[in-house]
């Protein structure tokens, strides 16, 4: 791919927020891929700082966002380094985007973001979101999970200001007959918000009425 339809792709597909430039792209049945390298490597060693020599390359393989309704593979060309330093702990190690993706993760973060907004924002279904990235329901369920423990557990001060609870329970009927429990009990915070406390206040109901 020559540096003009790099540069384009790159701009369609935003990719260079990503830490990688397109070098290549195919149309395989329904999937896009697209073949990418990163636009800098730096060879630094991030035990010693010491300036490592490259060894070989490696295939990442990641699941992006759709493009134009596609599900759409991105393969990066990661190089791997070599540390000679004698006293450095790091032998061989991998380049790391930041930007791209966690350790060991099969989607990319904006992907991981797309699928939440995707389910807690449009109400999408799970299925539907796995169909749309071509990936199985499993690794959707799993990383929205995964993803709401993080941005819970992250926040210790997540309760605060949480003063009406709904309590109820829900049962699963896609689970009935495989010997797990198919209820859940479901915990809903019913405090108004701000803005529904000024609209109540209007009308002579305030929040602290509605507590009691
Ligand atoms: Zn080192």
């Amino acid at each position: 791919m020559n540096a003009t339809a790099s540069l384009l792709a790159d701009t369609i597909c935003r990719t260079v927020e990503l830490g990688v430039t397109i070098t290549d792209a195919a149309v395989l049945d329904d999937q896009t891929h697209l073949f990418c390298s990163p636009v800098q490597a730096d060879p630094t060693c991030l035990d010693c700082g010491e300036q490592a020599r490259l060894r070989d390359h490696v295939e990442r393989r990641l699941t992006d966002l759709p493009i134009v309704g596609h599900p759409t593979k991105l393969h990066v060309r990661l190089p791997r380094f070599v540390c000679d330093n004698p006293a450095c702990e790091t032998k061989i190690f991998q380049l790391r985007l930041p930007k791209l993706a966690e350790d060991r993760a099969k989607t990319t973060f904006r992907c991981t973001r797309w699928i939440l907004q995707r389910l807690a924002i449009d109400r999408t279904s799970v299925a539907a979101v796995a169909k749309a990235l071509d990936v199985g329901w499993d690794l959707v369920n799993d990383l929205a999970l995964s993803k709401i423990r993080d941005m819970v557990y992250d926040q210790p001060d997540h309760l605060d200001g949480v003063r009406i609870l709904g309590v109820d329970e829900h049962k699963w009927k896609h689970v009935r007959g495989d010997g797990t429990s198919s209820f859940v009990t479901v915990l809903v915070d019913l405090t108004p918000s701000p803005v529904v406390g000024h609209d109540l206040r209007a009308f002579g109901e305030g929040p602290d009425r509605l507590a009691r």
